[in-house]
């Protein structure tokens, strides 16, 4: 009999594990069908695209679109657009699902949960019908794109309230497009870095002229006949814009299955590296609704990012599709990249591993450093000024974790030091490993190099 998985949420996660589900199943000759549900009228699209479609970077919103219902279709997933799951009952495996063509229940064999993660919209932003005010929403799906699309062609000032990547990118659009920009943030910005590499970021987007506030958390919209007018903060004080981001972080979705199976600290989903959350009753989960095994704290965070959707999504489907398949996603390290643009400002900004505040809030005893190089040799036109920032353990002189905030082609020298934590390297390594190097692309002493030799030479 046709062994049937049901995949709820296509996009990045739910289709890498369906199409991976089918492949594998044709490579170990088992006879697999796949039924995916997915909510919206959008399915495998880039959400990362979404503020550089905003900025006007992207043309459209075609472009952003990877595949298709009718591709996914053609591949031979049964694919049910515009079709919410409602309900899901894991001991009797089968879900309840509404769409145009009525209410459905449906048995399965094998379930996949692929919702992601919703974007935080307080009260205060909503209207009476539940949805956010006019001028203001969070960035969120290809349809939020479109409203941002035709928002940042009209309104004026835009306040962006959350200080993490999203809220920076948007930052981005909006002066792309023109506006004037506050930028409102409850901590400090992007606590992802450590402060004095976050302030290398603050400073660049006052030099571009946006009003970043710090310690201005936003609890309330002005709205005057019925648009908003701006934002007030927690200090009583009303920031005027037309325009107001929603950019205050994201929960996992996994209201569904919450009575049934256990969370994480985050409320998300804990799968296991094949993405099996409950093998006795044939529940998988792969993306956003998840918690993503850190390597090096070792213990589930909350890391929705893309990349990792993607992976474990795939890993799942192999598994699910082949008993045999031995594809796993050994966990990640926090590794992520953006930059800012606006005036004559240009900044890349990576991370990968700890920061020296979150390794020593774990207890580990650290040698930290921070280098200020160029990410070409000096003569040439191309250098542009990099700072490094590399923190270790002392004693194992394991490496930890490294920042870089910098010009053009600083941001993916990242890619180095995470393949160096990946594989549980010294910061020795890092200051010594093969490199590349060509005047136009780095010092005779690749910067990250030094960076690390920085650290090496402490003790
Ligand atoms: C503005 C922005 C920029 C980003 N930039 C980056 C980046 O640069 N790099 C990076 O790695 N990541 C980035 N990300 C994150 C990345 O887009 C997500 O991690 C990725 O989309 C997660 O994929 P997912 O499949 O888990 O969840 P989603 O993409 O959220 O898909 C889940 C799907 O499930 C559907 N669904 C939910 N509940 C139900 C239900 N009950 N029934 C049916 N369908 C349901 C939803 O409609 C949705 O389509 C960005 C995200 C945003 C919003």
């Amino acid at each position: 009999m046709t062994h049937r998985i049901v995949v709820v949420g296509a996009d990045a996660a739910g289709m890498s594990a369906a199409h991976q589900a089918l492949r594998a199943a044709r490579r170990a000759g088992r006879d697999v069908s796949v039924v995916a549900f997915e909510a919206t009228s959008h399915t495998s699209y880039s959400a990362c695209g979404l503020p550089y479609w905003a900025a006007g970077h992207v043309d459209s919103q075609d472009a952003l679109v990877a595949r298709t219902p009718e591709q996914h279709r053609a591949a031979g997933i049964d694919l049910r657009m515009g079709t919410r799951v409602t309900a899901v009952d894991l001991d009797a495996r089968t879900v309840t699902a509404e769409g145009p063509d009525g209410v459905e229940e449906l048995g399965y064999d094998d379930l996949v949960i692929a919702t992601g993660a919703a974007p935080v919209v307080p009260e205060w932003a909503r209207g009476q019908d539940g949805t956010p005010l006019p001028g203001t929403g969070p960035v969120s799906t290809l349809d939020d794109g479109c409203r941002w699309v035709d928002r940042l062609a009209t309104g004026a000032d835009v306040v962006v309230a959350g200080g993490g990547y999203i809220g920076l990118e948007m930052v981005e659009a909006a002066l792309a497009r023109g506006h004037r920009c506050t930028l409102l943030t409850r901590g400090r910005f992007m606590h992802t870095l450590d402060p004095e590499m976050a302030q290398r970021i603050v400073d660049a987007m006052r030099a571009a002229g946006v009003d970043v506030r710090e310690g201005a958390e936003v609890v309330g919209l002005d709205v005057e006949a019925g648009r908003v007018t701006g934002a007030r903060t927690a200090d009583g004080r009303h920031v005027s814009g037309d325009l107001v981001v929603l950019a205050l972080g994201l929960s996992p979705r996994t209201e569904l299955v919450s009575g049934q199976l256990a969370l994480g600290r985050h409320r998300g989903l804990l799968p296991d590296a094949r993405g099996r959350v409950d093998a006795a009753r044939g529940v998988w989960a792969a993306g956003d609704c998840c918690e993503v095994h850190h390597r090096l704290l070792d213990e589930p965070r909350f890391l929705p990012l893309g990349t990792h959707a993607n992976k474990l999504g795939r890993a799942l489907g192999d598994n699910l599709g082949d008993p045999d398949s031995r594809l796993t996603f050994d966990g990640a390290l926090g590794t992520a990249i953006t930059r800012f643009v606006g005036g004559d400002q240009y900044l890349e900004i990576a991370m990968t591993g700890l920061t020296e505040e979150v390794a020593v809030e774990a207890g580990l005893d650290v040698l930290a450093a921070t280098l200020e190089g160029t990410t070409a040799s000096g003569y040439m036109p191309e250098a542009e000024p990099v700072a490094i920032k590399v923190v270790a353990e002392r004693g194992t002189r394991r490496l930890l974790g490294v920042q870089i905030v910098g010009g053009h082609g600083a941001g993916k020298r990242i890619d180095a030091a995470a393949a160096t934590l990946w594989f549980g390297g010294t910061v020795d390594d890092l200051a010594w490993m093969d490199l590349a190097y060509a005047p136009p692309f780095a010092t005779a002493w690749e910067v990250l190099s030094v960076a690390a030799r920085r650290v090496a030479e402490r003790r």
